[in-house]
């Protein structure tokens, strides 16, 4: 069988005082002053730094951080995140301003094995995310070995992804992007029924792929979030002033029939004139959304239901957040469901969990320990979920395994 080399697969030889270019998503939310307002995603791909730095490697570190257009953009600027992984790291993290610059290249030049340095936001270049093989082609000329550790990112075919590795072998998967895909392929390749996904969040458009694609192998789906009111109208009833997506509404009945006793809807709600008005949130029946309100969380007898379908499942996949968590009272419903999922995680069940916003709703409870796997990838883990090839991955180097 062809298998994605791995890091693992990379000799001594290949690593010992040789630069190791390495594709990372530090794609972070920086706070007011510009400091990083959360490092999960650096702190995700310590093991294969301290891996390759253990094998004596140089490191050269690239990534993107925001959408800047192909241009310099001050807060777009890698460099807080230079600080905080040399404090992560506990090493000085040498910075510079550019990718495929004058300086960069002397900067990789000058490392010393175990070094660390990390390139300028990629997409600051134009050529970043037109996938330009020149780009791509000076940026493999920085190192002797690619890693691509960047999951987030992989779904993209840009140069700093996807094209640097048909100019730079070998070609390997860090230990993030295994983790990753190890998981998410899991729930595609065998997962062990009963499987129950759990969707939410503001759109049905961006999921429909991935419900096409996995209807067939879950037993339970449960969708929940303003998606649920696509649905709900479907069905023929009003959902007032909530978010619906109308020219969608005509699918999601189609999908709905093709599901048929799979599909779940809620059954109550929490409904409110708008999500700044929790205080004036009361529980109803989905039948009876007032015209002039929001439906904004899952109701606590849904919230119930879910909760039990998953804590009895083998299998769980969850993403997107129920309910608008970040607006108190409507977490409630998240809240709930995250208990189901703890509750099949600590009878052994595997529990994964997708998607910015629900993995935020998750970190909020304090409960990100007590599933399976968070991934860090939102729009990379829809689309692999969604049965489509991530360019970012198929471009590493393929090695026979027995
Ligand atoms: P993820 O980032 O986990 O993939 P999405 O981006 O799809 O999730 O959706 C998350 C957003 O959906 C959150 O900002 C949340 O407030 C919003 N949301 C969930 N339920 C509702 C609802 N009933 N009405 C309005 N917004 C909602
Ligand atoms: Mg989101």
């Amino acid at each position: 069988m062809l298998k994605k080399m791995s890091i693992r697969q990379l000799s001594d030889a290949q690593l010992q005082g040789k630069r190791a270019l390495i594709r990372v998503d530090y794609n972070v939310p920086l706070d007011e002053d510009g400091n990083v307002a959360d490092d999960a995603r650096i702190r995700a791909t310590l093991p294969t730094l301290e891996y390759l730095r253990g094998r004596e490697a140089c490191l050269i570190l690239m990534s993107h951080l925001g959408r800047p257009k192909g241009e310099r953009v001050e807060k777009y600027s890698l460099r807080p995140v230079a600080q905080r992984l040399s404090r992560l790291l506990d090493l000085d993290v040498a910075f510079v301003e550019g990718t495929t610059t004058d300086e960069a290249r002397e900067a990789s030049e000058e490392l010393k094995p175990g070094d660390v340095l990390l390139l300028e936001n990629t997409r600051f270049d134009p050529r970043e995310t037109a996938n330009d093989p020149e780009m791509a082609r000076e940026l493999a000329a920085l190192g002797d070995v690619f890693v691509n550790d960047a999951f987030g990112a992989a779904h993209r075919a840009h140069a700093s992804t996807a094209g640097v590795a048909a100019f730079l072998e070998p070609a390997a998967t860090g230990f993030l992007m295994e983790k990753e895909l190890e998981h998410l392929g899991d729930l595609l390749e065998a997962p062990e029924p009963p499987f129950v996904v759990i969707l939410g969040g503001a759109k049905v458009s961006g999921k429909i792929d991935l419900i096409e694609n996995l209807l067939d192998r879950i037993d339970q789906l449960c969708i929940g979030g303003a998606m649920a009111c696509t649905f709900l109208r479907a069905k023929g009833l009003e959902t007032g002033r909530s978010l619906v997506e109308e020219d969608l509404i005509e699918l999601a009945g189609e999908l709905m029939e093709r599901a048929g006793d799979t599909l779940m809807l809620p059954e109550d709600a929490v409904v409110a004139p708008d999500m700044e008005n929790g205080s004036s949130s009361s529980i109803v029946g989905v039948e009876e959304v007032p015209e002039d309100q929001m439906l904004l969380d899952i109701g606590p007898r849904s919230a119930g239901k879910f909760k039990d379908i998953a804590a009895d499942a083998r299998t769980v996949l969850w993403n997107g957040p129920v309910g608008a968590f970040e607006h108190p009272p409507f977490g409630a419903g998240s809240r709930v469901v995250t208990q189901g999922l703890v509750e099949a995680t600590g009878r052994g069940a595997k529990t994964v969990v997708g998607g910015g916003d629900t993995a935020a709703a998750l970190a909020s409870f304090g409960l990100t320990e007590k599933v399976t796997h968070v991934s860090t990838g939102g729009g990379a883990a829809l689309e692999f979920l969604a049965g489509k090839e991530l360019p970012g991955v198929a471009a590493l180097t393929e090695v026979e395994t027995t």
